[in-house]
């Protein structure tokens, strides 16, 4: 079975109002996208890597993946607007035999052979995607703009998704090749509206997404 793991690093990440892309932050002392890529690169489960950078930061990148090593990074492509643009991207490089496709936050920079081996597993008893996911543990409202409650909302069956996200390579290119326009802010929202069968495995609370300078130094910290 072969494994292709896309990397998305090409997001903006404007919320930390650093001069460069998010995937270029640092963490401890290098840039945070050294973290996923290295992680995934040693993953047993993982065959090849594409890594999907921000317009102009393609030589960087590149540049990461060689310093670390990563012997598995097989392409690196410019990313698009949106996050669903850059897994299209990405996945044009990921070769015909592919078997599975999982896609990656490189914002989650603590990804684990364990979560990994997790969301792989579901896809032999015919799910089309797998995600990892933590329950809601928080009551929920509704708010207004106002900041007036205007409903609680049931927590019941609710979960928070991550990724990596795992699916079987022919259903995931022919959701995204019949959804050229579509987005959604994760690639399981694409293979659900397709009709494609989603399941939730358990993940984990140190993939969180690095959105703040606070985020960072949690993560720099769990390393
Ligand atoms: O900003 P968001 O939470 O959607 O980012 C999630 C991941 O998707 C990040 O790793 C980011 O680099 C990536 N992304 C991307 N291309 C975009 C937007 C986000 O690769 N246009």
């Amino acid at each position: 079975m072969s494994v292709w793991a896309i990397l998305v690093a090409a997001g903006r990440g404007e919320r930390l109002g650093l001069d460069r892309p998010k995937a270029f932050a640092k963490l401890g002392d290098e840039p945070l996208l050294a973290e996923p890529v290295r992680r995934l690169d040693a993953c047993p489960w993982v065959d090849g890597i594409v890594l999907v950078a921000p317009l102009g930061w393609e030589e960087p990148a590149i540049l990461v993946a060689e310093e670390e090593g990563c012997g598995k990074v097989r392409a690196c492509v410019t990313g698009g607007e949106t996050r669903s643009d850059s897994v299209r991207a990405g996945l044009a490089e990921v070769p015909p035999d592919a078997v599975v496709v999982l896609v990656h936050d490189a914002a989650r920079p603590l990804v684990s052979d364990e979560v990994v081996e997790r969301v792989l597993a579901p896809l032999s008893e015919g799910w089309d995607g797998v995600v990892p996911g933590l329950p809601v543990g928080d009551t929920l409202k509704r708010v207004g703009s106002d900041g007036g409650v205007q409903e609680t909302v049931s927590r019941d069956g609710l979960w928070v998704v991550q990724t990596p996200q795992a699916f079987a390579a022919g259903r995931f290119r022919d959701v995204l090749a019949s959804s050229n326009s579509l987005q959604a802010t994760d690639c399981a929202g694409l293979v659900e509206a397709a009709g494609g069968r989603v399941k939730v495995v358990d993940g984990d609370p140190r993939l969180l997404k690095v959105t703040s300078e606070a985020d960072l130094e949690t993560v720099a910290g769990w390393r």
